[in-house]
This record gives structure tokens, C-alpha cells and sequence, in this order.
């Protein structure tokens, strides 16, 4: 990426490979296209590594770019390596042209977003021992997309506002424990079990932001008949009880309306024979951008309404407030994209999984997914097997790429 950028008249002093200590195979490249310094820099971010691929399990050599009807195929064609090309191939434009833009334009290309937690992750990594080079007003990255479903129609531009805050929380009951032949109703199972069921039956409280308020409005006009009656029931306030209790049923709306906390794993007793002496469980939340993880873990507490069971965070929750729906955002977004997709209505959503934008938006960094780019609605492989993208969703997403960072930068 460097040597193009160089070829493409960058100089050394515009750009830095920057690599971590220990981690010789972790760098991360940092571009810069000088601006005027009108306003405060706009960041270009995407990631260079990828989910592990296994050659034997895929059709095709997973690490080797293939066109095939239609299709590029490759582990990271989609995820993520598409917009880091694409971002590359503008910066070389606007470089050819000599466009001068009214505030830097910074390109951020990084290692490490796939693992999690990493000591190696690139935005981190930057973020902590060169603020100075990715410092921005905006930020654009992965995590939204177009769809497209399987006859080829276009359905909605999706642009990713916000994400949800990830916290795992360790539970533990300890008990003296004794022979399995003298039991007692004090049992370190039973009392984890009791509390998780009860955990099972609840529901953390109802609540829209700016996006997700946006995102059903929209997508009520996609849907239709029972599902787009009770998107606008849920819109009222207050919301109807009985269209959030059937789209609270689907587990996709559900999450994008309310803080969710489940347990994953569980670990207890020491013999077939013995009284558990211990009962531990893990509970994953995903929390609503802007609501207060202290708050979440006072609710487990009063929800699973029994002392004997320990609850204690799982590392630090990296906090995401979503990033605003400016008109500086939306308006070139929803412009380039009537130009190029007329009639197919933009879609801000809320993803309800991590990208590297929590990082950046936790520290200001307004923090956007676009891509331009239009994915089939099976997910086109990300993470899984035969991962794809459409050719002509690719140069599509490079194009409308290319517009809205002129525009932002005009
Ligand atoms: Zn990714």
C-alpha cells in the first residue's frame, strides 16, 4: 500500500509504517493528503488483517483473489481489505488531481481489529503513542453496507451510526459443599441456576436513540403488514405494549431496542459424588450506547435477587456514544447516494457487535460506517466460508467513496 501511494506521488514525509514493539508483523500505515487546515482532519480508517480462513475447508485458495461470475472471492474481499483498496485507489486520485482539501484527509491502515483483546490492535495502538497523527473531527470505517436480496434488488443503503458496548461479567457461588448422600437446599448450583433463570425471564427496559428511532421509521416503510404496523407502534409514546412484545420475540430488533445480558458458558462441582463447593457462570452483556454499565451491573444484582452469587466485571467496557446524525454527514451521504442508487432510501443503523469505531468514538472521534458498497443479504461469507463481494458493488463503493470524501473535504 505504501509503495502505491508512493508511485502515486506521496513522499515519504506524507506517510508512516508505524509498527508496535514485539509485534513485527502488526504494522499499521498512516497517510496523510494535506488540506488547507480550514477544519480538523477527516479519517479514513479500515483494517488489513482477517479472520483465520482454512484452505481446505473453502472452494477456492482463500488467500488468492478470484473473479468468478461476477464475484471477487478472498478471505477479507468484503471484510475489510475492499475499503482499504478502495481508500487507497481515492487518495492516489485526489493525489493526480491535485486536489486540495479544506481540512487533512488521514488514511489509517491497521492490524489487529479480528482479534479481541489484542495487545497489537492498530487503533488502540495509534490512539495511545500518536494521537497527534490520527487526531480528527470525523471518522469513516467498516460496518455499513447496502443489501441486496437474492433476486439482485436493492433494498436500502445501510450506514452504520453507533454500537453497543460489550461487557462480560464472571458469576460465582461458593459453598462448603459435603456429601452428595446428606444434601441441603444450600447448593451452589441451585443457587446460580435460580439466579440465571430469573436473569432468563427479564428484559432490560425499552429505549430508541437517534438512530435506531431513524432505523424503524425507515425500515417500516420497507416492511410489510403485522412487522411494519408494529415498527410504528413502537415509535408512539408510549411505545404498544403488544408490537414490542412480538418484535421483542426477534432477536435482531430486540437487541436494537434494549440492553441485552446472557449467559454463555457455566462451570460447577468437583465430583458426581460431592456437593458443588463452587458454581460459576458468564454472563455477556451488550449494552445501549450512552446507558451506564454500573447501572447494568446493579440490575444483575437486583434481578438475579440472591447475595450468595458474586458478580464482578470482565475487563473494562470500552464506551461508544453514538456518533451524531449531523447534516454534515448526511447530507452528502444521502445526496451521492440518490445519484447513484436513486429511489433506494438511506438506513442508519445501529450495529449490535464491536468494529475499531468504539475505540475512536470513545475517545471523540465521531465515528461512521459507509461504504457504498452493497452486500447479498446471506452476509456474502464474512467470517464464514467463500467470502465475496459483488465487482460491481466493489467499484461502486470506490466511486461513491471518492464523492463523499471530495465532499467532506470540499
Ligand atoms: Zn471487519
Amino acid at each position: 500500500m505504501a509503495a502505491r501511494l508512493k508511485a502515486g506521488g506521496f513522499t515519504d514525509a506524507d506517510m508512516q509504517i508505524i509498527v508496535p514493539p514485539g509485534g513485527p508483523k502488526k504494522g499499521n500505515l498512516v497517510a496523510r493528503l494535506k488540506g488547507s487546515g480550514a477544519k480538523k482532519p477527516l479519517l479514513l480508517l479500515a483494517h488489513l488483517d482477517v479472520v483465520e480462513a482454512k484452505r481446505e475447508d473453502w472452494e477456492r485458495d482463500p488467500f488468492k483473489l478470484i473473479e468468478e461470475t461476477g464475484y471477487f472471492y478472498a478471505r477479507g474481499a468484503s471484510d475489510d481489505k475492499s475499503m482499504a483498496a478502495a481508500f487507497v485507489a481515492n487518495m492516489i486520485r485526489m493525489k493526480r488531481e491535485g486536489f486540495v482539501p479544506n481540512r487533512d484527509i488521514i488514511l489509517v491502515l491497521t492490524a489487529d481489529e479480528e482479534t479481541i483483546p489484542s495487545q497489537f490492535s492498530g487503533v488502540e495502538y495509534l490512539l495511545k503513542n500518536h494521537r497527534n497523527l490520527v487526531d480528527a473531527a470525523l471518522a469513516l470505517n467498516e460496518g455499513g453496507s447496502g443489501l441486496i436480496d437474492k433476486n439482485g434488488k436493492y433494498l436500502y443503503h445501510g450506514i452504520q451510526a453507533g454500537e453497543k458496548v460489550f461487557q462480560t461479567y464472571r458469576l460465582e457461588v461458593t459453598n462448603p459443599g459435603g456429601h452428595s448422600a446428606r444434601p441441603s437446599r444450600d447448593n451452589a448450583i441451585y443457587h446460580l441456576a435460580d439466579g440465571l433463570s430469573r436473569l432468563g425471564k427479564f428484559d432490560f427496559p425499552f429505549k430508541l436513540n437517534e438512530i435506531t428511532r431513524v432505523y424503524f421509521e425507515r425500515a417500516s416503510d420497507l416492511e410489510s403488514g403485522q412487522v411494519a404496523a408494529d415498527m410504528k407502534a413502537i415509535l408512539r409514546d408510549p411505545p404498544d405494549p403488544q408490537a414490542l412484545a412480538r418484535l421483542g420475540n426477534v432477536p435482531p430488533y430486540n437487541a436494537l431496542f434494549r440492553t441485552t445480558c446472557v449467559a454463555t458458558m457455566l462451570d460447577a462441582g468437583h465430583a458426581t459424588n460431592a456437593l458443588p463447593q463452587r458454581a460459576r457462570g458468564v454472563v455477556n452483556c451488550r449494552i445501549l450506547p450512552g446507558e451506564s454499565v454500573d447501572e447494568v451491573q446493579k440490575t444483575l444484582v437486583r434481578v438475579m435477587a440472591d447475595d450468595k452469587i458474586k458478580i464482578t466485571p470482565d475487563g473494562i467496557a470500552v464506551l461508544s456514544p453514538p456518533p451524531p446524525l449531523t447534516a454534515e454527514i448526511m447530507k452528502p451521504v444521502e445526496a451521492i447516494s440518490a445519484q447513484m442508487w436513486p429511489g433506494i432510501p438511506v438506513v442508519p443503523t445501529m450495529l449490535v457487535a464491536a468494529t475499531d469505531g468504539r475505540f475512536l468514538n470513545n475517545v471523540g472521534i465521531p465515528t461512521y460506517g459507509i461504504s457504498g458498497m452493497f452486500r447479498d443479504l446471506d452476509g456474502g461469507g464474512i467470517h464464514g466460508l467463500n467470502e465475496r463481494i459483488r465487482a460491481k458493488s466493489l467499484y461502486d463503493g470506490h466511486e461513491f467513496l471518492y464523492r463523499l470524501v471530495k465532499a467532506l473535504g470540499s
